[in-house]
């Protein structure tokens, strides 16, 4: 999924009177649509890749994965693995 698409998303939802009356909600479904956006992995000071959202460890530095993951698996930040 895309910005593109979860911006779409939410303007149908809007449109179509789903959306929550209390902001709270809404800013909550907009978290988790965001983080159906893949986001590349951070580097922190170690050299693990980390989870751009929340910043938790989803590869340790030297650790050859034979998958990726393709979520984090703390807070489900879709991760986008370019290299
Ligand atoms: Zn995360």
């Amino acid at each position: 999924m895309d910005t593109q698409k979860v911006k779409g998303a939410l303007d149908w939802l809007s449109k179509n009177g789903y959306m929550p009356e209390d902001w709270e909600t809404v800013e909550y479904i907009t978290e988790v649509l965001e983080k159906q956006i893949p986001k590349e992995p951070v580097e922190d000071e170690y050299g693990h890749k980390c989870c751009p959202a929340c910043g938790w460890v989803i590869l340790l530095n030297g650790v050859q994965e034979e998958r990726f993951t393709p979520h984090c698996e703390n807070c489900g930040q879709a991760i986008e693995w370019s290299d």
